[in-house]
């Protein structure tokens, strides 16, 4: 039995990691419940081989672990804004933590970086060479910078002293756990519909995302965290069916029953015009690509949303 320290365990990605690798390994689940919820690792407080601790990622946390993976920030460009400062910190003070406590157990750590670092990509499907085209200093770059420089540190440490590391560059995703007022896409237009509230399109809605199931992301990244020790480069973990996010909101008002009409507004500042991920290279290291298709994700999510509203 392995012992892992989830890092951001409570929130979306983390409590799904969770459910995965609790199956057989020994789970400690570090989170400050900023945006994760521990109604979402609920089911697991109980059990022996998982243990929670209450603290932020920035704080330093010394156990004795294999492995670490490191899902501690928030994700929705809405919510990382309201703190700026604390996001980037979460970002970069928090892996340089992880990074100390992984190189000091030899312990393999696995960085969740984001499709954010190509910025508004200029290449189109993005590839892992991509150096993208960040504002570093726009509303967005708290959280695309802080995780540039957690990808900058994940490789020196490397580097430098030969720490174990794996880096996921994670493309849009949606699904189960996700909050009520998580503020993305996919849940908002769910959440809409259910409540026969206004579609809230960004712009035009003639902008695009590439949307991974989170069970089919979650699956990729333990294959990234299984691989052989000379996978230190990033990998881009995504869902390469790209849509516009007029679509989007079409597909999801032709599977809920509802009184809601799309409404458009302003389309926030930096917000990127396309995206796509090129996922030769986990194809080729993981023999990993998505599974579900959009059409049953959504469905899956709406009848989780339905569940809890
Ligand atoms: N978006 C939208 N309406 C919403 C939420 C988001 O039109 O209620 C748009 C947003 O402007 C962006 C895309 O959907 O173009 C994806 O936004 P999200 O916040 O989910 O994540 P991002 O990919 O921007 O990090």
């Amino acid at each position: 039995m392995k012992k892992i320290l989830i890092a951001g365990g409570a929130g979306f990605l983390g409590s799904n990691l969770c459910k995965k690798l609790i199956q057989d390994n020994e789970i400690i689940c570090l989170d400050n419940l900023s945006s994760g919820k521990l109604e979402n690792i609920k089911p697991f407080l109980d059990k022996k081989n998982f243990s929670f601790i209450n603290q932020d990622v920035i704080q330093p946390i010394d156990v004795k672990i294999d492995e670490i993976y490191n899902l501690a920030c928030i994700a929705s460009p809405i919510q990382y804004q309201k703190n700026p400062i604390q996001t980037l910190k979460s970002s970069v003070f928090g892996i340089n933590n992880l990074l100390e406590l992984a190189t000091k157990n030899k312990a393999k750590i696995l960085q969740t970086s984001t499709s954010e670092v190509y910025g508004n990509p200029l290449e189109h499907p993005q590839t892992e060479t991509y150096f993208g085209n960040v504002n570093f200093i726009g509303k967005r770059s708290c959280y695309d910078e802080g995780k540039r420089c957690a990808e900058t540190l994940m490789t020196d440490f490397n580097r430098i002293y030969g720490t174990k590391i794996k880096i996921a560059r994670i493309f849009n995703t949606y699904g189960e756990n996700m909050a009520i007022d998580d503020g993305r896409v996919i849940s908002n237009f769910i959440v809409q519909a259910l409540k026969n509230k206004d579609i809230t399109i960004y712009g035009t809605g003639s902008q695009t995302r590439s949307y991974c199931y989170v069970e089919d992301l979650i699956e990729g990244l333990i294959k990234l965290m299984d691989s052989s020790d000379e996978i230190t480069f990033p990998i881009n973990l995504g869902n390469s069916e790209e849509h516009s996010i007029l679509e989007t909101a079409e597909l999801i008002l032709s599977k809920i029953n509802t009184k809601s009409k799309i409404s458009f507004k302003d389309l926030p500042e930096d917000d990127p015009i396309k995206r796509k991920p090129d996922i030769t290279l986990a194809k080729k290291h993981l023999n990993w690509e998505p599974k579900i298709s959009f059409e049953k994700g959504i469905e899956k999510t709406i009848a989780y949303f339905k569940e809890i509203i």
